[in-house]
């Protein structure tokens, strides 16, 4: 019978895992994680969890009992550090593990600031459960907190600090906030509501220092010559996928691990999902690298599907959502390379959705508060729908008339 083994505990690796017993996958399954928790949900790190508002327990997917159930091996504290494909073996520090199908699930690590003091006590990343739990170690001591990023982690974060009562100050390196993912339309109002909630953003900013007195950074200061005062610093400056063991076996990388649309790597029984691949989307006809939940768990499908002989293949619109304050930021597509954005509601409302077209056409969405009229974009999106930017800018134009045909 065959053997899988899944590299990585996150949404991707523990969700391939479930996909296989789903689709009738009989042989055995081995999950190896370098954490000590079962996997577990990380949208709520920043937000529900940062703020101490659920319990650790309610974070994890499944319990202990489910994997026993399931036939999952479960291998937590657990590192590979090399692989031999001759033997089809991978080796972790006092184990090895046999396979006849490999997945590499091994998702980002955050992206480090390099400088003086980054090692300060009171400097954190947040990725894991052990990043926020070494800040609640010291949150009832923090007054003054500073973001380094202006990203997805930087605003979450600071819409939990502002909460809990703190001073926070965002340090943004680009000429706006979440340049990356968004339009400056959707930047600027992102930029006011936080304002408004008493966050100071400052962009086209440079950290040059971090000013600490043993090993704890009290002020940073940026090349502009102003020093912010801070006794906890979050650094969220983006993402890198964990492609080292991929390639140190020779697997095809460039900005990810290169999967086809079954996930399928350049080694035949080699398979990578998540945020480690750049995998090809049959979608939007092209190689994607996406740093999002819904892509992990869409891709534990198809990896399942690719190991049990059946046909599924990455065809999912990418969309991505974040919670702020109460503002539920919902995306579908990618607006990359827009020529026109097209706003339905009002923007200075709380209830809006970005329309972003390309020759003509709708290819991306970015909703605020209108999650009803979202989903029916994303399933136009989805299934490849046409639509026109002239019908979605009539005055008239209904989102319901999409599927119901009365526009
Ligand atoms: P991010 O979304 O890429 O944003 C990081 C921001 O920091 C970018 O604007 C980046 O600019 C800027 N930056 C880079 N270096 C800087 C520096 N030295 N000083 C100041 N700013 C700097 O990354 P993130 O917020 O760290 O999030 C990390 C990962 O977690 C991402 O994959 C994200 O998608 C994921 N995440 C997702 C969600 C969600 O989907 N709701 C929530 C939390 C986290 P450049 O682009 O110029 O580098």
């Amino acid at each position: 019978m065959s053997k899988v083994l899944i590299i990585g505990g996150g949404h991707g690796g523990a969700n391939t895992a479930f996909a296989l017993r789903k689709d009738g996958f009989e042989g055995e399954i081995d999950i190896v994680s370098d954490e000590s928790y079962l996997p577990y949900h990380r949208p709520p790190l920043s937000k529900d969890f940062l703020k101490q508002k659920i319990a650790q327990e309610k974070l994890i997917f499944k319990s202990d009992n489910y994997y026993q159930d399931q036939n999952i091996s479960i291998n937590l504290n657990t590192r590979i550090d090399a692989i031999d494909l001759e033997s089809n073996t991978a080796f972790s520090d006092g184990a090895s593990f046999h396979f006849d199908y490999l997945v590499f699930a091994t998702g980002a690590s955050p992206r480090l600031l390099s400088m003086e003091n980054a090692d300060a006590n009171n400097l954190f990343y947040l990725r894991q459960i052990t990043d926020v739990l070494s800040m609640h170690k010291q949150i009832n001591t923090f007054k003054n907190i500073v973001l380094i990023g202006g990203g997805y982690i930087g605003l979450e974060v600071a819409s939990a600090m502002i909460e809990l009562g703190l001073k926070v100050t965002i340090i943004e390196a680009e000429d706006r906030i979440l340049k990356r993912v968004t339009s400056p339309e959707l930047s600027k109002f992102y930029n006011d509501f936080h304002t408004k909630k008493g966050v100071e953003i400052i962009c086209n900013a440079k950290v040059d220092g971090l000013i600490a007195k043993e090993k704890n950074i009290n002020s940073v200061s940026l090349e502009s010559g102003e020093n912010i005062p801070s006794d906890m610093i979050l650094v969220g400056i983006g993402a890198v996928p964990n492609i080292q063991l991929a390639e140190s076996i020779g697997l095809e990388c460039e900005n990810g691990i290169k999967t086809d649309q079954y996930c399928r790597t350049s080694v035949p029984n080699i398979l990578a999902l998540g945020d480690c691949t750049s995998s090809f989307n049959a979608l939007l006809n092209k190689e994607l690298r996406l740093e999002s939940v819904p892509n992990a768990l869409a891709q534990s499908k198809v990896v399942s599907s690719s190991i049990t002989g059946n046909d599924l293949f990455n065809s999912e619109v990418p969309w991505f959502w974040s919670d702020q304050y109460d503002l539920k930021l919902q995306m579908a597509g990618i607006s990359h390379g827009y020529n026109e954005c097209h706003i339905l509601g009002d923007i200075n409302s709380t209830e809006f959705i970005a329309c972003y077209g390309k020759d003509g056409y709708l290819i991306a969405v970015d909703s605020v508060n209108q999650s009803k009229q979202f989903m029916l974009f994303k399933r136009a999106l989805s299934n490849g729908f046409k639509l026109e930017m002239n019908l979605i800018k009539n005055k008239n134009f209904n989102p319901e008339s999409i599927f119901s045909g009365s526009n």
